[in-house]
């Protein structure tokens, strides 16, 4: 232990984040804050991974630069599979890819239109919302999501946080529920391979309308390319942990874990959980190269 210096420099194994969100889609910082408060908790790695966009990218890479951390550039697609969606994180994809960018673009182009019918779901009912003010809590160029409605509430004085419009309104359950375009999971996964990607299944046993994820699911996604399960997730009990490592372990996968920080959107705290620095190694030894981590 050594006396002088920053808790970070006299810690032996790095903080590893591997899963957060910007005002870039549905978190409330930018990704400059973003940045600046993983490096104020104390955070070594970080990892950018916005809703169906990398509009974050160039402006997280210019604030880890500035305060000396480790930036890994990636992405969290929402995929549809049996009417509940699968998120697939997909870390270091190569930017200009024209197929995943198409993709992506596709996705948030129909996201917009579902929360225009959600809202007139709701809106029909009594809930006081207009599209308008929607649309004005949803940053330039960001990925709209049912977030951005709880933040409209929010912000004409119906509620006080997201978390109570997603329990009244906004759940998956939800009358108002409406999905929007998505790939198939499997698709997903080919797609962040073929984009140079490394694929991870986001929070894979989080309780979801049907539950849908299976074994088999999984190990066809493994077929495609998948490389990990974020077993570590606020949304994971013991259970769905032990599962996350017996899946792991017979199919030759990794194990991740992540904070899924929104800033002030989530109850959620920077480095609540974390990447081994053993498991980051093998996520960039299984990419391309086109995009690299970011070093200080
Ligand atoms: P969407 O992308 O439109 O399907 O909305 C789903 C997103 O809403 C998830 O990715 C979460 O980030 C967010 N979310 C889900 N449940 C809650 C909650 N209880 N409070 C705040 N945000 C939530
Ligand atoms: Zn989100
Ligand atoms: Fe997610
Ligand atoms: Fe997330």
């Amino acid at each position: 232990m050594t006396t002088t210096g920053s808790a970070r420099e006299a810690r032996t194994r790095p903080v590893i984040d591997l899963h957060t969100h910007s005002a870039v889609s549905d978190g409330t910082e930018t990704p400059s804050e973003l940045v600046a408060a993983a490096a104020e908790a104390g955070v070594d790695v970080l990892a950018i991974t916005d809703h169906d966009t990398v509009a974050g990218w160039a402006e997280a890479a210019e604030a880890a630069t500035a305060h000396g951390i480790t930036l890994v550039r990636g992405i969290e697609i929402s995929c549809a599979w049996r009417h509940s969606s699968i998120h697939l994180l997909g870390y270091l994809t190569d930017d200009d890819d024209a197929e995943l960018t198409r993709e992506l673009a596709r996705a948030r182009d129909s996201r917009s239109t579902r929360l225009q019918r959600m809202v007139a779901l709701m809106a029909a009912d009594g809930i006081p919302l207009g599209y308008d003010e929607v649309l004005a809590q949803v940053g330039p160029g960001a990925t709209p999501g049912r977030p951005h409605i709880a933040d409209a509430l929010i912000a004409n004085g119906t509620i006080r946080h997201r978390d109570e419009a997603f329990r009244s309104w906004l759940g998956d359950d939800s009358p108002y529920y409406v999905g929007h375009y998505a790939p198939d999971p499997v698709r997903a996964v080919e797609l962040v391979r073929a984009a140079g990607g490394v694929p991870v299944i986001a929070h894979p046993f989080t309780r979801t309308r049907s539950g849908a994820l299976d074994d088999a699911l999984v190990e066809r996604m493994r077929d495609a390319g998948l490389v990990g399960l974020e077993a570590y997730h606020r949304d994971h009990g013991p259970e769905e942990v032990a599962r996350a490592q017996a899946l792991a372990g017979r199919l030759g996968l990794v194990l991740t874990g992540s904070s899924d920080y929104h800033g002030e959107g989530k109850r959620n705290r920077l480095a609540e959980n974390t990447t081994a620095p053993e498991v980051l190694e093998a996520i960039e030894a299984a990419s391309s190269g086109v995009t690299e981590v970011l070093r200080p």
